[in-house]
């Protein structure tokens, strides 16, 4: 054994437990490509149930918007973004040329108004555009006389019309108790029209829809978005044909044959048939706002991937085997371990720094989490190495099973004969920042669909995609009620 630990006596025990324990770990993170078929072949199942039956676990939630941009869109829109780390207020010009100019303002969201009565959250949002255009002055295109708001809104909504939608439920941190079941357009709207801001809310976009849009604005065409961020959440666009659990009327000539669908896969196989939950995952499970929920999530996003981590390194210091036994204030406080941390230590493997004298793992572990510097030991720091990699690792690899369900269920996993590209559009800090991401998702999605699909899929940021694809949202809500459609469930 080489260890730190080795002038204690009993060091060859130490090291051989430690080895053991981490293999044992480890093997219950790692993801043959067996098991990835099975997720994704449930994926497939997963999809055609929610688009039959109302109220699926997951619950591929028809958004409305009936079709998708191909660049040329063009007009001023604003957009209102909830349901990240901060509330976004934008101001979207869409150029008609697959490009766009945005102005943004972030407005911090208090845990207060998190969990408060409703209606002070959207007074705070309504205050928050006020704000926003006292200060930028956006104005109404010419010829035009209304400013109109897409609103992009990240929760699972039962929706009706492309601006009427009902909360089902809250995640991601945030639990008013007076809101679910209410049209949070109609709330949004109320709050403007209180304060006499002049500005209509027309659409209702998921932050997965608004990056599916933007992708599509940005190339001419995307197959797919995906949310990587706070949460993960996925939406692309189906033949209205199969949505077999809403009847679509609409008013005006030949009606719409496809509608984005919003899949919330972060719900995926919360009755856990073929999930591999670790004990882990129950860690994290047991102490978040909603049990047994968004079991997917929790194992894949930002929110909840340090806290996975988290689990793991607490389980190695209880059995003395990590830090000898210490832990610190931060580490042991629940969501005390930043999933950008994890990024910081990737990035530190990746610069090839020795695990002995200063290195960006040591530093995160002690300025960070506040370990005392005599208790991080040169095998600590490969030890937490370790488990960022295979806690990262198993969270790109269970995203590659989301986007490749999506390409089988979408008829995108054979060619064509064109050899044409597929793009997948998306948006979120860890897609956007965490290192070797795509990379490890590539990998798993190459076991799944083989090399010749894996080949032709293009991902692509959708920077900005929630408040860009409000705005397209709200293009799309305007080019319906121009047509005379008003795109119905009944
Ligand atoms: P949202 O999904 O809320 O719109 P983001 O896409 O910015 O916002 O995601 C925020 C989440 O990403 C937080 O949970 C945060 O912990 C995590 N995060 C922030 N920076 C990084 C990073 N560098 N690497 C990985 N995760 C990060
Ligand atoms: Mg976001």
């Amino acid at each position: 054994m080489t260890s730190a630990a080795s002038s204690s006596p009993q060091a060859g025990a130490i090291g051989a437990s430690l080895s053991n324990m981490l293999d044992e770990v480890e093997a219950q993170f790692t993801l043959s490509k067996d098991k990835l078929l099975e997720l994704t072949h449930h994926f497939s199942e997963l999809y055609t149930y929610g688009l039959g039956v109302k109220g699926a676990d997951m619950p591929m939630i028809p958004s409305f918007v009936t079709g998708l941009p191909d660049g040329k869109e063009k007009g001023t829109f604003l957009a209102m973004d909830l349901g990240g780390t901060n509330l976004r207020v934008c101001e979207v010009k869409l150029k008609g040329d697959h490009t766009f100019e945005i102005r943004q303002q972030k407005y911090r969201v208090s845990d207060a108004l998190k969990k408060g009565p409703v209606a002070d959250l959207f007074e705070y949002m309504a205050e928050s555009v006020e704000r926003f255009l006292n200060e930028f002055g956006t104005e109404t295109d010419a010829g035009e006389d209304e400013l109109l708001m897409g609103f992009t809104f990240s929760f699972p909504v039962e929706q009706t019309t492309i601006d009427r939608g009902a909360l089902l439920f809250w995640t991601k941190g945030f639990n008013c108790p007076d809101a679910p079941g209410k049209d949070v357009v109609q709330l949004l709207q109320n709050a403007l029209d209180k304060k006499h801001i002049k500005v209509r809310v027309n659409a209702l976009v998921n932050d997965t829809v608004g990056t599916l849009l933007t992708r599509s604005y940005q190339t001419g065409g995307a197959i797919l978005g995906a949310i990587f961020g706070t949460g993960t959440n996925g939406a692309y666009l189906e033949s209205i044909e199969r949505i077999k659990k809403i009847k679509v009327s609409s008013q005006g000539q030949a009606g719409p044959t496809h509608m984005v669908i919003n899949t919330e896969w972060g719900s995926f196989d919360n009755a856990r048939t073929v999930l591999p939950t670790t004990q882990f995952d129950n860690f994290v499970d047991r102490t978040a706002l909603r049990q047994r929920h968004h079991l997917f999530e929790k194992m894949i996003s930002g929110m909840y991937l340090g806290e996975v981590a988290r689990a793991v390194i607490i389980y190695l210091i209880d059995n003395l085997v990590l830090f000898s036994g210490f832990s610190s204030a931060t580490l042991n406080t629940q969501y005390g371990l930043d999933t950008a941390y994890m990024s910081m230590i990737e990035a530190d493997i990746d610069n090839g720094n020795p695990t002995s004298g200063s290195n960006g793992t040591r530093e995160v572990l002690t300025q960070k989490l506040g370990l005392r510097a005599e208790h991080v030991s040169d095998v600590d720091v490969e030890t937490v190495r370790r488990i960022v990699r295979f806690v990262g690792t198993r969270a790109a690899r269970l995203s590659a099973t989301a986007v490749a369900g999506t390409l089988i269920h979408t008829g995108n996993i054979q060619d064509d004969g064109t050899g044409k590209q597929v793009n997948v559009g998306v948006d979120g800090s860890l897609a956007e920042l965490y290192p070797h991401f795509e990379e490890r998702m590539r990998i798993a999605l190459r076991d799944i669909v083989g090399e010749d699909a894996e080949k032709r899929v293009k991902f692509g940021l959708a920077k900005d995609g929630s408040g860009v694809g409000a705005a397209l949202g709200a293009a799309a809500a305007k080019k319906q009620r121009t047509a005379g459609h008003r795109v119905e469930a009944n």
